[in-house]
């Protein structure tokens, strides 16, 4: 799952993102609130731990114009400020979670993943399955129910299946593949998403399923 923190303490969001990742979340980081907007409004993530004192544009105005998309990404507001009138002003315009600085990491984190608990839930289900493949989230294994052959996947071939995975029949464009797979922060080449897909197509063939993933022109992709 992606959290995205916009916090404009550079410590802080490393420090936040450092113990994230050890939870196994996908983590970028804004440092300033015109690139958190920019980012938030993608809709691209699971979880948004919003700083409120940002340069540029406050967390507050990111979070009403993330609500104003009808992006329904969980909003943990993080700040300085901790009057109750700041809260409930935050919780009015949708924000999920409060956190007042100075706050212990260890329960951040905790109420992380009391946000993303049902979604981890359904994630967490060690199997997903797509026709004759099964994909273990666990221990990254593709198998093939008809021939039961099984192959371990790398990890950035792992994002990628387990994304089309969860968005069955869907034809996902070039650009949220990368959003998803790679993040913003990342520099990419459109031949790069070209070249682990033909990775990834060759595992399901070498295991024996008939699944594909096809590129559908001027569109994206679909896994059939
Ligand atoms: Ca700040």
């Amino acid at each position: 799952m992606r959290i995205l923190i916009v916090e404009d303490e550079e410590k802080i969001a490393d420090a936040i993102a450092t113990k994230l990742k050890k939870e196994r979340y996908e983590i970028d980081i804004c440092l300033d609130g015109e690139e958190g907007l920019y980012s938030a409004l993608s809709g691209i993530y699971d979880l948004i731990i919003l700083d409120i004192m940002l340069p540029k544009v406050n967390g507050l105005e990111i979070l009403a114009k993330v609500r104003e998309n009808n992006i329904n990404t969980k909003v943990l507001l993080l700040t300085a400020k901790s009057s109750l009138e700041d809260k409930l002003k935050g919780f009015d315009i949708g924000a999920d979670d409060y956190m007042a600085k100075p706050f212990h990491i260890e329960e951040l984190v905790a109420r992380v993943n009391v946000q993303l608990r049902n979604k981890k839930d359904i994630k967490t289900k060690d199997i997903l399955n797509y026709k004759d493949l099964d994909l273990n989230i666990k221990t990254s294994t593709l198998t093939c129910t008809t021939t039961k052959e099984s192959i371990s996947i790398p990890y950035r071939e792992f994002l990628l299946l387990e994304y089309f995975m969860s968005n069955q029949n869907q034809i996902i464009a070039k650009e949220q593949i990368y959003d998803k797979v790679w993040g913003f922060e990342s520099s990419y080449e459109s031949n790069n998403l070209e070249a682990y897909l033909s990775f990834l197509r060759k595992k399901i063939r070498i295991i024996g399923s008939n699944v594909n993933i096809k590129a559908v022109r001027n569109l994206g992709y679909r896994m059939e």
